[in-house]
């Protein structure tokens, strides 16, 4: 067996801040969870009831692999009628979650030694997943100056020969920042310049808020062969403990992302795939149904950010999270991590470390608890700082 501590795989440091805090709440504590990307909203009707009529069939066996016929052509058509893409249904895999559909990309993508592009501030996942398939990181760093975005240019400038692949995320978490068209353009040219294949993690593109408009790689065609797409029905469509991604790229790959998924998973719970044609069947409905909830919650929690912490404040443009400078709580001498455990042990309140996604100098707030947990949260936190001074 391998030796997970030798490769030294971190745990995922939002869930084990969200344990935390729930393990606080189970002994009565009262949490102001900023910890969890989870949009916390009842699900849509159309998700229960498809859900609640394939129960009452009294038959869940397993599931076909690549996931039902129904959903992977929703699915498809969603992809193609949305985003602009072009694929077919032999493009597109029904997964458990987005998380596991990037795990196996890069597990079927990625040779031992080989290097893979990841741009900080990033997912905190996207490094541990490189390393447990013996894969080099190589990181990107970005500034709040550039909106925390990467140009195709410094792209091309990190690229080695050893270099195969590009973890994109766009919708990112945790900056909220989008690119344009003529921006991701630009990136997929020079990734097919230098040979690189694309994970387009895009679980947020159903957040978008403003006049902000949501551009997905998928609708660049000519470069569908080494770009594969990222989706899940988690954030779009409020459903995240349904546990369905979708995975989009060339048949080649789908293939081989089944046959990995055939000798682990077995594929998604044929309950939770029903829930999802509920949802992939309604989903403009369902998603605006999350994305105006979601919309309000940020502006609640940004309006009075600004009111408690900083004046200049800038509002994300997509995601559930805000991502802050520790400095705004005049705590900028310390590092990320500890001002998290701080904040938690004397306020309660449970926000991510920076370094958690490669930035110490900051933390990251979900605005996507209830509307009264947040205002609540802000006021415990600005209490503690206050004190603090
Ligand atoms: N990618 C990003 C950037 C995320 O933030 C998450 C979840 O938080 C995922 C992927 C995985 O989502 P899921 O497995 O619920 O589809």
């Amino acid at each position: 067996m391998r030796n997970i501590q030798k490769i030294q795989i971190l745990p995922s440091s939002t869930i084990a801040i969200n344990t935390k805090a729930t393990q606080k709440k189970l002994k009565g504590e009262l949490i102001y969870n900023f910890a969890a990307g989870d949009p916390l909203i009842p699900n849509h009707d159309a998700i229960t009831q498809a859900a609640i009529n394939a129960v009452q069939k009294k038959f869940a066996p397993y599931p076909p692999i690549a996931g039902l016929p129904k959903l992977r052509e929703l699915a498809t058509s969603w992809m193609n009628s949305t985003w602009g893409a072009n694929y077919q249904v032999e493009n597109t895999l029904i997964t458990c979650g987005g998380k596991i559909g990037i795990y196996t990309a890069i597990q079927a993508l990625l040779k031992p030694n080989e290097e893979v592009l990841i741009i900080s501030p990033y997912w905190v996942s996207y490094p541990e997943m490189v390393k447990l398939f013996d894969g080099r990181v190589r990181i990107i760093q970005t500034t709040p100056q550039q909106n925390w975005k990467i140009t195709a240019e410094e792209i091309q400038k990190h690229a080695t020969p050893t270099t195969s692949m590009l973890i994109f995320n766009n919708g990112n978490n945790p900056t909220g920042s989008i690119y344009t068209r003529e921006e991701i353009q630009k990136i997929l040219e020079v990734a097919d310049k230098m040979d690189l294949n694309v994970i387009s993690d895009e679980v947020y593109s159903g957040l978008t808020y403003d006049d902000n408009k949501y551009v997905s790689c998928s609708s660049f065609p000519e470069y569908q062969n080494r770009v594969i797409i990222i989706q899940s029905c988690s954030k779009n469509f409020g459903m995240t403990g349904w546990r369905v991604g979708l995975i989009f790229g060339n048949k080649e790959l789908i293939k081989i992302l089944t046959l990995l998924q055939s000798q682990s998973t077995t594929g998604t719970s044929i309950i939770s795939q029903y829930a999802a044609i509920g949802a992939l069947e309604n989903a403009e409905i369902v998603n605006s149904y999350v994305r105006k909830e979601m919309q309000k919650r940020r502006n609640l929690f940004m309006d009075n950010y600004r009111r408690l912490f900083s004046q200049n404040a800038k509002n994300p443009a997509s995601t559930l999270y805000f991502f802050a400078p520790i400095s705004d709580f005049h705590g900028g001498e310390i590092d990320s991590g500890s001002f998290c455990e701080n904040v938690m042990d004397k306020a309660n309140v449970a926000l991510v470390p920076g370094i958690a996604f490669g930035e110490d100098n900051y933390v990251r707030f979900a605005f996507s608890e209830e509307e009264e947990s947040i205002l609540k949260g802000l006021e415990a936190l600005h209490s503690f700082c206050t004190i603090k001074k």
